[in-house]
Formats: C-alpha cells, sequence, structure tokens
C-alpha cells in the first residue's frame, strides 16, 4: 500500500467513527471515546494524545487531528482560540517553532488539501467534533494557522467542479455553526454539570430530558450564556418557564400561575406542576453557580406582565 493511500483509507475511517459515535452519544464525545479510537487493520488508532495537534502512529507524516482544550466557567477562552475577521478559526502552533514536527505536518495537511478532525473542549472531559476541517492559512509570524470547516458531503472531487468563491462561502458558513454550536453546548454543559444534571424543579435525573433553560433569554441584552443566567430544567418545567406558567422569584421561591391550570387533568398536572407551588428551586451550593439574583427579579417581573 503506497502511503498517500494508507493515510486517506485511515482518515475516511476515523470520520465514519466519528459518525457512529455522534449517532450514539450526540456531538459532544467523552475524552475516553476519542482517546481509545478504532481499529484499523488490526492496530488501534487513537484520536487525541496530550498534545494540541496530533498524529498517530500509524500516518506516514500529515496529522489526524487538532484539539482545543475547554475553557473553564467564568474563565476569558484561550487567546488563541477564536475566530478571525474572515470568519475563520484560528489554532496555534506548537510552540514557538514554525519548524516543530507538528507543524511542519499542518503546513503538510494545507498544501495537499488534507481534510483533518477538530475537538473543541467544552467541558473537562467533554469534547464537540467536527470534520471535516482544512488548513487554509498558516501564519508563521502570529505562529497560528487558519482552520476552516466543511461539509463532508462536499469531500472528494465535486462535479461540476466549484467556484473558490462557492468553496469559500460554504466553509465560513460551517465555521460559523461549528462556533456557534461551541458556545450553545459549552452553556448548556455547564449548566447541566453545575446542577449535577437534575431539574431544578423537580429533580428529574435523566441526562435525555434536561435542558439548559436561560433565565433572560438569550435575545436579551442581559441573557449571556453563563451558568448564573441558567437554570437545568427538565422538558416539561422548561416549557413551563418559558411559557411563563412556572415562575421563579428572586428568593428561589417557585410561583405556578395557577388559574391557568385549573382544569383537574390528572396526575400530570397534578404531580408534574401544581405540587411545585411554593416549593424552593434546587440550586448548586457554590455561590458562583447560583442564579444571578438580579436576571431572577428582572425576570420574575416578565412572569408577572406576561398573561
Ligand atoms: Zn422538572
Amino acid at each position: 500500500v503506497s502511503a498517500p493511500d494508507l493515510d486517506a483509507r485511515v482518515r475516511l475511517r476515523a470520520f465514519e467513527f466519528l459518525e457512529e459515535q455522534t449517532r450514539i452519544l450526540g456531538d459532544v464525545l467523552p475524552h475516553r471515546v476519542l482517546k481509545e479510537g478504532f481499529l484499523f487493520e488490526g492496530t488501534r488508532v487513537h484520536l487525541v494524545s496530550r498534545q494540541g495537534i496530533f498524529k498517530p502512529a500509524i500516518l506516514p507524516e500529515i496529522p489526524l487531528t487538532i484539539t482545543t482544550a475547554p475553557t473553564l466557567p467564568g474563565k476569558p477562552p484561550p487567546y488563541h482560540d477564536f475566530l478571525g475577521d474572515d470568519g475563520f478559526l484560528r489554532y496555534r502552533y506548537r510552540g514557538n517553532d514554525a519548524n516543530h514536527r507538528e507543524n511542519v505536518g499542518l503546513r503538510l495537511a494545507m498544501a495537499r488539501k488534507v481534510p483533518l478532525i477538530y475537538f473543541r473542549g467544552i467541558v473537562t472531559g467533554e469534547y464537540l467534533a467536527r470534520w471535516p476541517v482544512f488548513v487554509v492559512h498558516s501564519n508563521p509570524m502570529a505562529l497560528t494557522f487558519t482552520i476552516a470547516v466543511d461539509d463532508m458531503r462536499y469531500l472528494g472531487d465535486p462535479s461540476p467542479p466549484e467556484s473558490d468563491t462557492a468553496v469559500q462561502l460554504r466553509r465560513a458558513y460551517h465555521t460559523r455553526l461549528t462556533y456557534e454550536r461551541v458556545h450553545q453546548r459549552t452553556f448548556q454543559r455547564q449548566v447541566l454539570l453545575a446542577y449535577q444534571e437534575r431539574c431544578a424543579v423537580c429533580r428529574l435525573h435523566q441526562r435525555r430530558l434536561l435542558d439548559a433553560a436561560h433565565i433572560l433569554p438569550d435575545t436579551h441584552p442581559r441573557g449571556e450564556p453563563v451558568v448564573p443566567n441558567g437554570l437545568a430544567l427538565c422538558k416539561l418545567h422548561h416549557a413551563a418557564f418559558d411559557g411563563n406558567i412556572l415562575g421563579v422569584r428572586p428568593d428561589l421561591k417557585i410561583d405556578l400561575k395557577l388559574h391557568l391550570l385549573d382544569d383537574a387533568d390528572g396526575p400530570m398536572l397534578e404531580h408534574g406542576l401544581k405540587d411545585f407551588q411554593g416549593g424552593i428551586l434546587h440550586v448548586p451550593r457554590p455561590a458562583s453557580l447560583r442564579p444571578d439574583r438580579g436576571l431572577l427579579e428582572e425576570r420574575y417581573a416578565l412572569f408577572r406582565k406576561a398573561g
């Protein structure tokens, strides 16, 4: 087998593996799944190591994955990980030596237009996976690469051939979606972990039935995607909260609009909603993770005003 052929086959198998995993687990994958990787003709191929730029031993020269560590709650994101003015991601070189093996490897990926995988840390031990991504620019002075996210459907030789502008626009679009997804997922996972994956109203502990609700919606100027503006709520209580049927007083007392729930309508209404009237919201112990009182006040005023 020639080297380029082996490289392409391992890469495609890696994409398939991630496709399978995200179908089962969603687009945020645990580190152990990436660490364990997959078997390729009897050889184990890991997808991550302790280094950000990673080339498994089976591949001849070009790295397979690039990883960014998660941002800790309340901390600014690492300076090297941001969206540039061109709408593409920036990724820092390994170390300060532009000619380090891993940096040379990524420049080779750029020259040969080889697709890579991007893992973006969401919270400790959990990564959003995106592929294919391409290195589209390298800046040795700033020690940064420019990374564009693309769509698997366009991998290979398109027929008819696409214009550079079309490729550029499509990649800018997918990169933007990825960036938004990272922020959305980070908020979700940070909130759910702060609440130990339980609904703040009913304590339901079913990850698939839980959401991270915004206290002030993200359309509001103060509706930031941060834990103090979040509540872990089950689907029912999230919908009731967003629909202003269930409100939370600034002292964390639960307030239900019982007049909207007048009908005697069986156990779900009785136990799922009415029973919580006057109860206290279960919130995280650390003060930094609790709902912000000012945000709750503002939201409670909206709840009162709503019909
Ligand atoms: Zn609930």
